[in-house]
């Protein structure tokens, strides 16, 4: 292998991305990074600067930087951090929203952090509400989607926000993809995109701005940024299939590089020329406590664990 130099201004410490070809030094790939987002934003229509846009903040290297690069952008984000109360002798929940709020203080400009926390509210941390449920930490993980999806929402629908942006990158797309496409899940492929709009039945719309990006590449632009973030994953995820399929990616990707890039794109472009058979989707209705969409009739999903 010969010496990779930038290909804006030939230095020789670089970031060599082998899947796209391409090798830049720190200051252009933070300037790639962010000008790659903009083209992704608006190719996919995910928002217009006048738009208020909640960003919801995990404490990890994809949303601080998502964060991070929607207001170098110019956009209006305001960030959502939901203290989920998990603990497992790590101070997991604890630690990551001292990330969230450092972060949130060295931001110079006018953004908010808003904080919920989950057993203020509901008297019950994630794992006491998935207690109920039989199936151990799978059950966990699956509870703990449906709560912080549920109330992501909420708090972006009572505050005002039209559009909740989240820190997906490439590595999580693909592996859903992967395990949707494993069990042939018609609807959630239907469903899976960047971007999905309101559904006028309480949901708003979602954005993924990275999801463009491999998982090394916000990591790097959060360490060349200089972005403090919690390096360890959730305790609970520890054995998640998700993390399984990723394995699977990675060993793929490792003697191909680019698969990552190419199923996902590959898939995104076979639904937008329509070579997706429609399929009918269940009907929605709105749930009868909290007004968000619902595929049973009475209550969400949500409102019935709480
Ligand atoms: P995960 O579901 O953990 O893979 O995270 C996916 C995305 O969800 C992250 O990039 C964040 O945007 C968001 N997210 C995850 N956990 C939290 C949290 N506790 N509070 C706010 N946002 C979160
Ligand atoms: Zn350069
Ligand atoms: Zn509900």
């Amino acid at each position: 292998m010969g010496v990779h130099r930038c290909r804006m201004c030939q230095a020789d410490s670089v970031i060599n991305m082998r899947q796209h070809r391409l090798a830049l030094c720190e200051v252009h790939f933070v300037e790639w990074v962010e000008k790659m987002t903009l083209s992704f934003i608006k190719k996919q229509k995910m928002f217009e600067p006048e738009d208020r846009i909640l960003v919801a903040v995990s404490g990890g290297k994809d949303s601080l930087s998502l964060w991070q690069i929607l207001l170098k952008l110019g956009y209006q984000a305001d960030g959502l951090y939901i203290d989920l109360g998990i603990d497992d002798g790590c101070d997991y929940s604890k630690r990551s929203g001292e990330y969230v709020r450092n972060f949130s203080q060295n931001i110079s400009s006018e953004a908010q952090l808003h904080v919920l926390d989950l057993a203020g509210v509901y008297g019950k941390t994630v794992a006491e509400m998935a207690e109920r449920r039989k199936g151990g930490r799978k059950k966990l993980c699956s509870v703990c989607g449906l709560v912080k999806r549920h109330e992501m929402n909420r708090v972006a629908r009572e505050l005002g926000y039209n559009v909740l942006a989240t820190g997906h990158n490439l590595d999580d797309e693909a592996a859903v993809l992967f395990g949707n496409v494993l069990h042939w899940e018609s609807e959630y492929l239907l469903r899976q995109s960047p971007v999905l709009p309101a559904d006028g039945l309480g949901l708003v719309k979602k954005a993924k701005p990275l999801a463009r990006f491999y998982e090394r590449e916000t990591a790097a632009y959060a360490i060349v940024c200089n972005i403090d973030y919690i390096l360890d994953e959730c305790p609970f995820s520890v054995g998640a299939t998700s993390l399984r399929l990723k394995e699977v990616l990675n060993s793929m990707e490792n003697n191909s590089s680019g698969t990552k890039l190419q199923f996902y794109f590959s898939f995104l472009r076979a639904k937008k020329d329509s070579q997706f058979p429609e399929c009918k989707r269940s009907e929605l209705s709105s749930c009868e406590k909290c007004g968000q969409a619902t595929g049973a009739p009475g209550m969400c999903a949500f409102c019935r664990l709480v």
